[in-house]
C-alpha cells in the first residue's frame, strides 16, 4: 500500500506521522514550499529575529528517513483520479493507492489595479517571507489591506524594523467579521498604542506605480491617498483549490469531504485548510483553517486509511491569537453580531486591557461561549461546561476555576457578576 500525501504543513505531516504509528505502509510527502515541514505560524518569529529558519522545524531532518516517511520536493500538477495517478511539474509521474490532499490555503486578492507590481504581496508562504525580507530595507511606510490575524502579524513585523505601517480596514472596527464592536475596539486600541495607523471603513482601490514596475502610492474607496513604498494583502485566505479544477473531485470553497475526510473519488482524501465539511459540524465551519484543526484532521484521517475508520469529532470550537501583546481566546460560539436568540454579557476592567464577553441562549440560559482579552483561561474547562451544556449562572459563579488566575477572579468576579443583575 503506498500513500501519497501532498502538502508538508501541519495536516500533512500529522497524517504521514500517524499512519506510520500504524501502519508499515510506504508514505510519500510532496511539497513544493520547503524540504521540510516547519511551523507556519511561526514566520513572523524568523522576520522579527526571535526565531531561525531551522528552530521552526518541529522534527530534525534525520527523522524523517528514520521513520520511513519518503520527502519529495516539487509542485503536484495534476491528478489522475480514475488511473491513480500524480503529475509532477519536475515531470515524473508518481502512482498511489491512497492520496492525501493537505495543500492548505492561498491568500485572498483584492482584484484592484497594481496588486502585480513589485513590493505587494500576501503573507503564506516560505516564499512570501523570502519576498518581505529582500523588499525590507527599501521599504519605508507599508500600507496594509485587510484587519485580520495575519494582518496585524504583518503590522507587526514590519513595526519592529521600525517600519510606518497604516492598515486599512473595511469594517468599524477591527477584525470586525469575527469579533463584536467591544472586542474589536479593545483591541483597535491596543493595536493603535503601537504606534500603527489603523483606518476603518477603508479599503484599497487601486495601487500606483511608481514608474519602475514598483508600488508609490494606493488609493482607498473613499478618496485617500497615501504614499507607501509596500503594501500587504491580508484580506483572508481560501482553500487551495484551483489547481484542481480539471480534476473529478467535487470542490465548493473547498474539497468536499465528510466526517472521515473522504472526497467524492474513491481513495482520495482532503485534510486541513483545503477540505471542506459537506455537512457543516454543529457551531463550527464548513472551512477550518487553524493549525489545531489541522492536526486533529490529519490524526482523524491516518487512522481511517490504516483501517481504524475514525470519525472526525473534534467538539466545541476555541482558537486563540496574540495581538502584539494582547492574548485572546475565544470557546464556543460567540457570534459578531449577537442575534435575537442569544443573550450577552460584556465585562471591561476599568483601568486595564482585560475583558470577558460571555453568551447564552436566552431560551434556556445554557451557555454557548466565551471571549477573552487579556486573561488566560483553561481550555479543557470550557469545552467540558460547552460539552455539558452548563447554564450560564453555573458558568459565573465559578469562573474563577477557568482561570489560570484564580486570585483575579476573586477580586472581580463580583464585578462581572453584578453586570448579569
Ligand atoms: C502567517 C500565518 C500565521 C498563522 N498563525 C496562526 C496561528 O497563530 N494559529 C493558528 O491556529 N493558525 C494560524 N495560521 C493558520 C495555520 O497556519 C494554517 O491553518 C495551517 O498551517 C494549515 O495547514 P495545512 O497543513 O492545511 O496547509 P499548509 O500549511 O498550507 O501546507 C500545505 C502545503 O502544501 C503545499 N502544496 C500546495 N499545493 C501543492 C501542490 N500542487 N504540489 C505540491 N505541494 C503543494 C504548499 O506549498 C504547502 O507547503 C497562520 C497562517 C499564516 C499564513
Amino acid at each position: 500500500m503506498h500513500v501519497v500525501i501532498i502538502g508538508n504543513g501541519i495536516s500533512g505531516i500529522s497524517c504521514a506521522r500517524y499512519i506510520r504509528k500504524l501502519s508499515d505502509y510506504d508514505i510519500t510527502v510532496i511539497s513544493g514550499e520547503t524540504d521540510h515541514f516547519f511551523s507556519r505560524t511561526a514566520l513572523m518569529y524568523i522576520y522579527m529575529g526571535h526565531m531561525r529558519f531551522e528552530d521552526t522545524k518541529p522534527y530534525e531532518d534525520h527523522f524523517w528517513a528514520k521513520n520511513k516517511i519518503q520527502l519529495l520536493r516539487s509542485w503536484v500538477k495534476s491528478i489522475e483520479a480514475d488511473s491513480k495517478k500524480l503529475h509532477l511539474a519536475c515531470g515524473s509521474i508518481i502512482a498511489y493507492d491512497a492520496l492525501v490532499l493537505a495543500c492548505g490555503s492561498v491568500p485572498n486578492l483584492p482584484d484592484c489595479p497594481g496588486q502585480d507590481l513589485e513590493r505587494v504581496q500576501g503573507l503564506y508562504s516560505m516564499q512570501d517571507l523570502e519576498k518581505l525580507e529582500k523588499y525590507s530595507d527599501g521599504i519605508s511606510h507599508g500600507v496594509i489591506a485587510g484587519g485580520g490575524l495575519i494582518g496585524v502579524e504583518l503590522a507587526e513585523m514590519l513595526h519592529s524594523r521600525g517600519k510606518k505601517v497604516t492598515m486599512l480596514v473595511r469594517e468599524s472596527h477591527y477584525w470586525g467579521n469575527v469579533l463584536p464592536q467591544e472586542e474589536g475596539e479593545l483591541i483597535g486600541n491596543h493595536i493603535r498604542k503601537h504606534k500603527i495607523d489603523l483606518l476603518f471603513h477603508e479599503e484599497l482601490k487601486s495601487i500606483d506605480d511608481d514608474g519602475y514596475g514598483k508600488v508609490d502610492r494606493i488609493k482607498t474607496k473613499s478618496g485617500e491617498e497615501i504614499l507607501c513604498n509596500f503594501v500587504g494583502l491580508t484580506i483572508g485566505v481560501r482553500p487551495n483549490i484551483e489547481w484542481l479544477k480539471d480534476t473529478l473531485l467535487e470542490t465548493g470553497k473547498g474539497i468536499m469531504v465528510d466526517r472521515y475526510f473522504r472526497t467524492n473519488c474513491t481513495d482520495v482524501y482532503a485534510i486541513g485548510d483545503c477540505a471542506q465539511f459537506r455537512q457543516p459540524i454543529e457551531g463550527r465551519r464548513g472551512v477550518e483553517q487553524v493549525w489545531y484543526t489541522g492536526k486533529l484532521h490529519g490524526i482523524t484521517a491516518a487512522h481511517t486509511i490504516c483501517g481504524k475508520i475514525a470519525r472526525y469529532d473534534p467538539g466545541p470550537w476555541f482558537n486563540s491569537a496574540k495581538f502584539f501583546n494582547l492574548e485572546y481566546q475565544t470557546y464556543g460560539n460567540v457570534p459578531s453580531q449577537i442575534p435575537e436568540n442569544m443573550d450577552t454579557l460584556y465585562w471591561k476592567h476599568p483601568d486595564k486591557e482585560l475583558a470577558i464577553r460571555l453568551v447564552w441562549d436566552k431560551r434556556d440560559s445554557i451557555f454557548l461561549g466565551i471571549n477573552v482579552i487579556g486573561i488566560r483561561m483553561q481550555h479543557a474547562v470550557f469545552d467540558t461546561w460547552l460539552r455539558q451544556k452548563k447554564k450560564i449562572e453555573f458558568v459565573l459563579k465559578n469562573l474563577g476555576q477557568a482561570s489560570f488566575d484564580p486570585e483575579f477572579f476573586k477580586i472581580h468576579v463580583h464585578d462581572i457578576a453584578a453586570k448579569f443583575g
